[in-house]
């Protein structure tokens, strides 16, 4: 038995008379850039994640960027990231000219610890981009108060997380705005790049709007420098389909995440742990364990394909190699050497997950608990 990691032909298949009309509609339309399917999409999005706006942009990173850029961050000022997030969240905050603050999560949720958050805090600091990471919400009651005592914007990186809800309120309604990512693996994907910013800030909604279009509203008018950064009328058409679908694909998700943490060994292996009042989407399963590689060989050995979010923390990149870090990242560093992805998500059945299962088993009793 073959357990792929990720298989969005599989997805697609059960979805495909739709998605065929979908992008047929646009095609017969020829319009595609900013027409009904955009529009409709962010009246959609913005409804499903319980927001006053969605703006449809170019993809995830330019929609931290953009609200980055919307508040006024810039060179002198810093923003708190986690130390263990891909390096989009940090690439955000360097392109907006503003400083990178790296504070470590706390282990257990995989999540930013408001007490380093808190520590972290300069007369620069202005605003704060907790990370919903691997589909888990982070401790947004924490560090809402800690952002609104210090004046600070909090940022939510949506990216893994469409649909996950904090004290039964979706992400993208919970910080003062929020960056999606439809890259086609996410929860919510399209069939090339895409991303999204909810807000329920009006002000901050038209500003984006603005900077993702030229930094105009009116054609040929340009109120601001902006970027090119724009959601086309193909994907929104897409993701309109799919949008349908995803509560349904995140139940799926959630009962391959319980049968694992009822089922795998939980001596060999630290389970991911859940936050109160935090409901996952698990875009991703995360396990920690010792001596992950010769787990990861004994998977791939019984074709189990699995993957390591994130190998490099982004302080220790080439990238951010030559200047200093503020911060903490040490945790960052520890996961990086321990995580390690089991394959979750609508493209797998029950006897992959129950194959999966056996063989951490196996390798659990094979040496004893490692
Ligand atoms: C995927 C991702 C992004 C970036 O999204 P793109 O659409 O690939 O630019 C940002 N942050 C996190 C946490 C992500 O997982």
């Amino acid at each position: 038995m073959n357990v792929p990691f990720l298989d969005l032909s599989r997805t697609h298949d059960a979805i495909r008379a739709d998605l065929d009309t979908a992008w047929h509609r646009v095609v017969d339309r020829s319009r595609y850039i900013h027409g009904e399917e955009v529009e409709a999409f962010e009246r959609e999005f913005a409804a499903y994640c319980g927001a006053e706006h969605a703006i449809g942009v170019g993809n995830g990173l330019d929609a931290l960027h953009l609200i980055l850029r919307a508040y006024g961050i810039g060179p002198g000022h810093e923003v708190i990231v986690p130390s263990n997030t891909f390096i989009a969240t940090w690439l955000a905050v360097s392109l907006a000219g503003a400083t990178p603050v790296s504070v470590d999560p706390d282990p257990a949720t995989f999540n930013l610890d408001p007490v380093g958050v808190s520590r972290a805090i300069s007369p620069r600091t202005r605003a704060i981009i907790p990370v919903h990471l691997y589909g888990q919400p982070a401790d947004m009651h924490a560090l809402l108060e800690i952002a609104g005592r210090h004046g600070l914007v909090c940022i939510e990186d949506a990216a893994q997380a469409h649909g996950a809800t904090f004290a039964d309120r979706r992400v993208g309604s919970l910080g003062h705005a929020a960056a999606f990512s439809f890259y086609p693996g996410k929860n919510l994907g399209a069939l090339g790049d895409g991303g999204a910013v909810t807000t329920s800030d009006a002000t901050i909604a038209r500003i984006i709007r603005q900077l993702a279009n030229y930094g105009s509203e009116q054609k040929y008018i340009h109120q601001r420098k902006g970027y090119n950064s724009r959601l086309d009328e193909l994907q929104a058409a897409v993701l309109r389909v799919k949008l349908r679908h995803l509560d349904d694909w995140n139940t799926q998700r959630k009962e391959i995440a319980k049968f694992y943490i009822d089922e795998l060994p939980n001596k060999a292996f630290i389970l991911p742990t859940l936050l109160a009042g935090a409901e996952s989407v698990w875009h991703l399963f995360v396990i920690r364990v010792q001596n992950r590689n010769l787990l990861q060989n004994f998977l791939k050995e019984n074709r189990i394909e699995s993957s390591i979010h994130y190998p490099v923390a982004p302080a220790d990149s080439e990238a951010y190699n030559n200047q200093p870090v503020i911060g903490d990242s040490n945790v960052g560093r520890m996961l990086s050497d321990e995580v390690l992805s089991l394959p979750i998500g609508p493209h797998l059945e029950k006897p992959q997950i129950r194959h999966v299962i056996e063989v951490c088993q196996l390798y659990a009793n094979s040496a004893g608990v490692r």
